[in-house]
């Protein structure tokens, strides 16, 4: 009995793994195919000065829209991007999709705001990144100073190679953003040596913070680090008024999330946050949110 019982679990072993492959390879011959069929679209979240509820900046957030799964979100398919090597071009056509996106909204009298935009671990320590940055720019003609690039502390192990590399970065005149704050394990005295302009705390220290004294606490410390350093700081994942709440006490004075919205494709993020630039309507250029 065990022995058969063994052997139909070992069967239906097989069969599980055989149809996660095969699905695996399905989806990366239509991953393949997804850029030249324009599947790739970016969707973009606001992020919001606390101060005056204004949108200061928007992230590009990618998502495939799959010809027979519908819309499917980054952690789908990034990792078998990475994994299979088309994190090249997928992140290539992002930066440029979101440097062209950002310069037709500014030519066309939307709020001055910036982009930002995530690499990938391999993206970063690609040979010709920031040669690939600048012909976004210069290709859709964005200015250096609306564009963020956002790595992560993981990207920052070699501290002589990430050093040459963001170095080349900001002398294009980009700004870099340090995503997922906190959650890396890696020693924070590479924050004075590294240009870093933007810490963006992760969305798991805001998550239970109307709760936990130590989440309020680990919060607070970096708010005030980054004010010391004259850095930036955002907070992620903020979907209640409470979780607001006590960022602003804590002088978070930007943030991004749910509670004021989710990413949102193109033509949403004009109806929603480009109102007061419709009532205008008179071809009067809208006050920059700088
Ligand atoms: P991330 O850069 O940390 O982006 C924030 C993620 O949190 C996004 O998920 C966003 O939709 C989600 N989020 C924002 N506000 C809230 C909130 O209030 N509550 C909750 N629960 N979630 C919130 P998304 O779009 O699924 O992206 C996941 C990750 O995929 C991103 O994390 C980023 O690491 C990666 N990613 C997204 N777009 C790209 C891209 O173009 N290139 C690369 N290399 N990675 C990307
Ligand atoms: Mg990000
Ligand atoms: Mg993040
Ligand atoms: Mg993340």
């Amino acid at each position: 009995e065990v022995k058969k019982n063994g052997k139909n679990g070992f069967q239906f072993y097989t069969a599980q793994l055989d149809s996660e492959l095969y699905e695996r390879i399905e989806l990366e011959g239509y991953l393949r195919k997804a850029l030249e069929r324009d599947e790739m679209v970016l969707y973009y979240q606001p992020q919001i000065r606390t101060e005056d509820s204004r949108m200061i900046g928007v992230e590009a957030l990618i998502r495939w829209n799959h010809p027979l799964k519908g819309l499917l979100a980054p952690n789908v398919f990034i990792p078998l991007a990475e994994e299979t090597g088309m994190i090249y071009e997928i992140g290539n056509w992002t930066l440029r999709e979101a440097c062209r996106q950002m310069k037709l909204w500014h030519a066309s009298g939307g709020p001055l705001i910036p982009v930002s935009v995530n690499l990938s671990s391999q993206q970063f320590h690609q040979s010709n990144l920031v040669e690939q940055v600048k012909n976004a720019l210069l290709e859709t003609g964005l200015d250096a100073r609306y564009l963020e690039l956002e790595i992560t502390e993981s990207m920052m192990m070699d501290a002589a190679v990430s050093t040459a590399i963001l170095n080349e970065l900001t002398a294009l005149g980009v700004k870099i953003s340090l995503d997922d704050f906190g959650t890396g394990y890696s020693s924070l005295s590479y924050l004075k040596h590294f240009p870093i302009h933007k810490l963006k705390i992760d969305r798991s220290f805001v998550t239970d913070i109307t709760e936990s004294h130590s989440d309020q606490a680990i919060v607070a410390t970096i708010i005030s680090m980054a004010q010391n350093l004259k850095m930036e700081v955002i907070a992620e994942g903020i979907e209640t008024k409470g979780q607001l709440d006590i960022l602003m006490q804590n002088d978070c004075r930007e943030i991004q999330g749910y509670y004021f919205s989710r990413p949102l494709p193109a033509s949403e993020v004009e109806h929603d946050f480009f109102v007061p630039l419709r009532l205008q309507g008179n071809g009067t250029p809208p006050v920059s949110s700088e």
